[in-house]
């Protein structure tokens, strides 16, 4: 058995010495513990999703407690000052956020070292604000925000408890100011990312390129945090600066640049310490570039040239917004072919000038081409095209830069005047332009006479309107078209209201024949010596509800210019067909022949010439029975040959009325299949007139002459008395109408006229018969 080794006493320096120990480590314990208490409370902080400022808030609150600190501030450094941008123990009016302190020598030292500094014991005055030196305090640390150069924050913590910042509080200390800085530029990229969403936003909105690129120069300054941001575009080998924010004056006068020189030389990059550009990439290559500098010796965040290239893409889009912008206004503005100003344009433009507070009137031209038509039909659409940008031309070298010059549609033109003070001035004027175009231009090669009839208004601010003044332009020209080519025509207030009358008959024919306001009076024509009736005239009515019976010789041309007569006109033969086909059917109608007037404009349509006779056959007539009137319309002559041919090929016979009053009336005779002329009226009403009648006599006689030679029949108008026919029949004419014969007549009492018929002398007359 071994005896027990009774366990040695520790003596007196022992005992002390384990006792030391003991408290060390019990002290390590503590300080481990506590440190790490302070690591959780840090990273459980930095874990929130907290923003900036509360995250600071919070931060400074724990490192207080932990550190038992009676002030821990963050002081940013402006100029030769510190001044605290968060605290905790300041308050909130301390004079250390507003002025802050100088920097003293601890904080000097860890801004140039980055490394903490701390210090224990009695503090000189320029260390720390004057408000905390009041406190008692007797140690202090400065820690770096970051250890990047050129960091300029400082975490600074007070105590007036009389304990030194141990090496491991300033190793936690920097460990936690790096934590800190990271989490806030994270939290910074985050916000910055959001602004980049919100201001893609606000680039968005801009569909116009200059404001657009004066939007981007602010957004660019705020979001990089530059001193200075331009924006420059490229284009035919120069760069231009678009907008800009914080350029010098001097450095604007640089500007343009070329283009190669971009790369090397910025042009505004004097005396900035860092530059970064990205270029606005788009679709057809790069056409704009962004700069962001800065003057101050820090540089940028990082991930600022990310950000601006994110920014870049956010313009791109934008630009290609306001470009599609830009030519869809450009459409909605624009004649495609001349490039004029359109309709709707000219309209609002007038409009505006109609509502400008002013003294001083407003002109309209409204031009409408002659013989545009003959053009297009000769020559092809192309040669007339290729006329409009020539007349475009000429007209705007003739309008002054302040007018307005727009195409109205076709072959027509508007100048609207500014600041005009009377009506002679918009005549003056117009005559000018009238002048200016009146002229031979080679079109595709060919020489085409060119002119104009111009109709001309004034308009007063306030009163007139768009539509009324182009209304009232329109109704002068179509009277200084009526006058012949290249004339103007202006209107006065009167005559305005005389065409706003015309123009509202206009619109109510459009309607006239649904509303069963169109009917046919029937005219005879009677064989001079027998008075029998051979044919009857078709003559168009309009029974207006307010203005009673409207005269065709105001209507018609209404209803050529809208185009309207094409309908009415075929409404016309088929109701005349209709009843002839009628009086057909009755023993004494036999052998009846109907004529009907035909507008040139008629002709202007498609199988004109196959519509017609279809019209006769279904109502079941021969298109001998049917006589068709053409008025000499010198500007219709190719239409006219051709459906005259066609018609006259079937057996349709065809007058020429109103013979006599133009002058070429005799070439029709031998390019047309005419085979009946009437004599106009104004000759008959003049054989039996004051002197005997000589002169209109002998013309009549020449006339039936003419007729007789080329074996035509002729047919006396408007015979209103028995001497004018006795003096008709001894020259020989044949056939005639007229009040003493016959007013027109309703259908009914036109039928009682009839009785059993010779055989028709035109249908005797007809070619090759
Ligand atoms: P127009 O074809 O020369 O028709 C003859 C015109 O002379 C008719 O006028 C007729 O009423 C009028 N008249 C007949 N006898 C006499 C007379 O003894 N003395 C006088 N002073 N006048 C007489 P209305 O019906 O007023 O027609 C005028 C013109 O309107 C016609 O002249 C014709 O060019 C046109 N018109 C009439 N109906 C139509 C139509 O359906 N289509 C087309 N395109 N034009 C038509
Ligand atoms: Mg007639
Ligand atoms: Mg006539």
């Amino acid at each position: 058995m071994t005896a027990a080794v009774p366990a040695a006493v520790p003596d007196e320096g022992e005992t002390e010495q384990l006792r030391q120990q003991l408290a060390a480590a019990v002290d390590a314990a503590r300080d481990a513990y506590r440190d790490t208490t302070r690591l959780i409370q840090v990273l459980d902080l930095l874990g929130r999703p907290a923003g900036s400022a509360e995250l600071i808030g919070d931060m400074l609150n724990v490192l207080s407690d932990a550190f038992f600190a009676d002030v821990v501030c963050m002081a940013r450094v402006a100029g030769e000052r510190l001044v605290v941008a968060a605290s905790c123990g300041l308050p909130e009016d301390d004079p250390a956020y507003a002025q802050g302190w100088p920097v003293g020598e601890a904080a000097r030292r860890t801004l140039a070292t980055t490394e903490p500094t701390a210090r224990h014991g009695t503090m000189p005055d320029d260390d720390a604000p004057g408000s905390v030196t009041g406190l008692g305090i007797r140690s202090a640390a400065w820690i770096p925000l970051s250890t990047e150069p050129y960091a300029d924050t400082l975490l600074i913590l007070f105590r007036s408890l009389d304990q030194p910042f141990a090496m491991s509080d300033l190793r936690m200390l920097t460990s936690v100011a790096a934590r800190l800085q990271m989490a806030l530029q994270e939290r910074e990229r985050h916000a910055v990312i959001e602004q980049l969403a919100h201001y893609g936003h606000l680039l968005a909105r801009h569909l116009e390129v200059d404001p657009l690129l004066d939007e981007a120069a602010e957004l660019l300054l705020r979001l990089t945090g530059a001193d200075r941001a331009w924006v420059v575009t490229v284009e035919g080998g120069q760069g231009r600066l678009r907008a800009h924010r914080g350029l010098p004056p001097a450095l604007l006068a640089a500007w343009p640049v070329p283009a190669r020189s971009l790369d090397d030389l910025p042009a505004c990059d004097a005396g900035l310490s860092e530059v970064l550009k990205v270029a606005v990439s788009r679709e057809n290559g790069a056409t704009a570039l962004l700069y962001a500098g800065r003057e101050r010796p820090r540089p940028f965040a990082q991930g600022t040239l990310e950000i601006m290239t994110i920014f870049a893409n956010y313009l791109g889009v934008a630009l290609t917004n306001a470009e599609l912008y830009l030519a869809l206004t450009d459409r909605a503005t624009r004649d495609p072919l001349t490039r004029l100003a359109n309709r709707s344009a000219l309209v609002s433009h007038l409009d505006t000038l109609l509502s400008a507070a002013d003294p001083t009137r407003i002109g309209v031209l409204f031009c409408d081409l002659d013989g545009f038509k003959s053009v297009n039909d000769l020559f092809g659409h192309e040669a007339g095209d290729e006329l409009l940008m020539q007349v475009a031309d000429r007209l705007r070298s003739s309008v002054r830069p302040d007018d307005l010059l727009a195409r109205f549609g076709g072959d027509e033109f508007v100048i609207v005047l500014d600041r005009v003070k009377q009506l002679s001035e918009v005549a003056e004027i117009g005559a000018r332009i009238c002048a200016d175009l009146d002229d031979r231009l080679v079109v595709c090669g060919e020489q085409v006479h060119v002119s104009a009839s111009i109709g001309g208004v004034l308009g007063i601010r306030g009163e007139a309107t768009p539509s009324t003044m182009l209304r009232d332009a329109d109704a002068a020209m179509y009277v200084a078209k009526a006058r012949g080519s290249g004339q103007v025509e202006v209107f006065d207030e009167d005559a305005s209201h005389r065409s706003r009358d015309r123009l509202d008959l206009r619109a109510e024919l459009l309607l006239a024949r649904t509303r069963g306001q169109l009917h046919l009076a029937y005219q005879p024509i009677f064989a001079l010596d027998s008075r029998a009736v051979v044919a009857f005239e078709a003559l168009l009515r309009w029974t207006h509800p307010h203005h009673g019976t409207v005269p065709p010789d105001v209507f018609i041309p209404l209803a050529e210019e809208t185009g309207a007569i094409v309908e009415i006109g075929q409404w016309v033969l088929a109701q005349a067909c209709r009843q002839l086909a009628h009086w057909h059917r009755l023993p004494e109608g036999r052998g009846l022949g109907m004529s009907v007037n035909l507008s040139p404009v008629q002709l202007h349509q498609s199988q004109a010439a196959e519509r017609t006779l279809d019209t006769i056959r279904t109502a079941g007539l021969h298109p001998a029975d049917i006589w068709l009137e053409i008025t000499e319309h010198s500007y219709l002559r190719h239409e006219v040959t051709e459906y005259a041919g066609a018609l006259g090929a079937a057996g349709v016979h065809l007058v020429l009325d109103d013979f006599g009053t133009a002058y070429s009336n005799l070439s029709y005779l031998k390019r047309l299949p005419i085979e009946i002329l009437k004599i106009d009226k104004s000759f008959v009403s003049g054989v039996t007139g004051p002197g005997g009648g000589q002169i209109d006599l002998s013309i009549v006689r020449a006339i039936l002459a003419i007729a007789d030679s080329l074996g035509l029949v002729a047919i006396a108008e408007g015979i209103e008395t028995e001497d004018q026919r006795a003096a008709l029949r001894a020259l020989g004419c044949r056939l005639g109408q007229g009040y003493l014969l016959s007013r027109p007549l309703p259908a009914a009492q036109a039928g009682l006229l009839l009785r059993p018929q010779p055989q028709m002398p035109a249908r005797a007359a007809q070619r090759g018969a």
